[in-house]
């Protein structure tokens, strides 16, 4: 039924029809927020600057109505804890120049777990660098869970920053993030979480996870690529330096002074990606309509059914296997490369990713440089899985 509503899943590759395993790395999107980004070129499209004429106060309400719908997606406070940024890549390097760069200083520890995507590690690294900072990692056990005994041990008074991902995209492993925040703020440190990989599968609230910042990407929220969310508490957004400068943010400019304006707009600087903006608002609206808890039930239930018959398979290394997890099933197959499996199922209409998924560092801690990754999105079936467990059974026939 959910599948009718995303057109490319009517494609067929080699002849077969789509499976859409790599959600992962991107989502799928449904024909409302195709038609959302159309209806704004069609009737809207202007820059955003609401004085000027008709076109530019429908463009500028439709901007901050996809604001308005972050906002009460994620339960912030306010609209002005929303910054449109490019995707969760450019809100952690927002935060690690804005804030970072102008308030740590040699000595400071930032924390980070093993579970990172590189884009939770090269910004903080690279300031690490720059600054004299010590940047201390969160270790995991051999399932790919968070070793919080360990993480108890890293924190100190030198701790400014704990910056972890609440799901990871390599293995799956859902992070204890009430608990880690919780932690940090204990001994006075900030709080990012990297929520690339959750706020498709669960319910984010930010009120009650209580970060000081929270990052995601509206693609792999069923909306557009080039447009994201970072949220940040009003206050702490109003004490950080702007991130770029321009036009938009800015409340007034002499040649002797400049003075910003207050968030989100401080941190908006020249025209920013208004279509986007608006396509990931429709994207929210038809998660919500389909309800975030529900979705994530129903997930559950599949990867379940998926994890089982994945794992009855001879040669089948499952990577990643904490008792909580959401949508990705990483694994290797004996007798074959990862690029191998990846074909055979690319053959038959199955779209996974093989490779170290932006995540070199966990992959390492399992002791593998590669794996296959299936990543599940709501649309996918156990029809999509059964197609998906029968080739690489076939695989198996032909060697062992
Ligand atoms: N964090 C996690 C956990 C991710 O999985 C990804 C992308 O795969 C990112 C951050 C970066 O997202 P983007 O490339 O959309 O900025």
């Amino acid at each position: 039924m959910i599948k009718k509503d995303f057109p490319i899943l009517r494609e067929t590759v080699n002849g077969k029809p789509l499976v859409w395993f790599d959600n992962a790395a991107t989502t799928q999107k449904p024909q409302s927020v195709i038609d959302r980004i159309a209806y704004f070129y069609e009737h809207e499209n202007s820059n955003i600057h609401r004085a000027a004429h008709e076109l530019a106060a429908r463009a500028s309400d439709a901007y901050e109505a996809a604001r308005e719908k972050v906002k009460t997606f994620l339960n912030a406070s306010s609209v002005n804890e929303i910054v449109f940024v490019r995707g969760a890549t450019e809100g952690i390097n927002l935060v690690a120049q804005s804030w970072g760069d102008h308030n740590l200083v040699a000595g400071d520890e930032i924390i980070v777990s093993n579970l990172e995507h590189h884009a939770n590690i090269v910004p903080w690294k690279r300031l690490a660098d720059k600054k004299g900072l010590k940047l201390r990692v969160i270790p995991v056990d051999d399932d790919g869970q968070i070793l919080l005994d360990e993480y108890s041990k890293l924190l100190n008074s030198k701790t400014r920053l704990v910056a972890f991902t609440q799901v990871s995209n390599a293995l799956g492993t859902v992070t204890p993030a009430k608990e880690i925040v919780k932690m940090a703020h204990a001994v006075g440190a900030k709080v990012l979480i990297d929520g690339a990989q959750s706020v498709s599968h669960m319910k984010v609230d930010v009120q009650d996870l209580n970060p000081d910042w929270l990052v995601f990407s509206g693609h792999k929220l069923f909306g557009p690529t080039g447009i994201g969310a970072l949220y940040g508490k009003e206050e702490l957004l109003n004490e950080m330096e702007p991130y770029q400068a321009g036009g938009n943010m800015i409340q007034d400019v002499t040649f002797e002074e400049i003075k910003y304006h207050k968030a989100p707009n401080r941190f908006e600087a020249g025209t920013g990606n208004i279509a986007d903006a608006i396509g990931l608002g429709a994207a929210i609206d038809y998660v919500t309509k389909l309800g975030i808890d529900a979705i994530g039930q129903y997930e559950h239930q599949l990867l379940d059914y998926a994890t089982k018959l994945l794992k009855e398979i001879p040669g089948v290394r499952l990577i990643g296997t904490a008792k909580n997890k959401a949508s990705v099933l990483s694994f290797n197959l004996q007798g074959y490369t990862n690029d191998q499996v990846g074909q055979a199922l690319n053959r038959e209409g199955v779209a996974v990713r093989t490779g170290h998924h932006c995540a070199q560092p966990i992959l390492r801690r399992m002791g593998v440089e590669t794996t296959v990754r299936p990543s599940l999105a709501f649309y996918n079936t156990t029809e999509d899985v059964d197609t998906f467990i029968k080739t690489l059974w076939e695989l198996k026939k032909v060697r062992f």
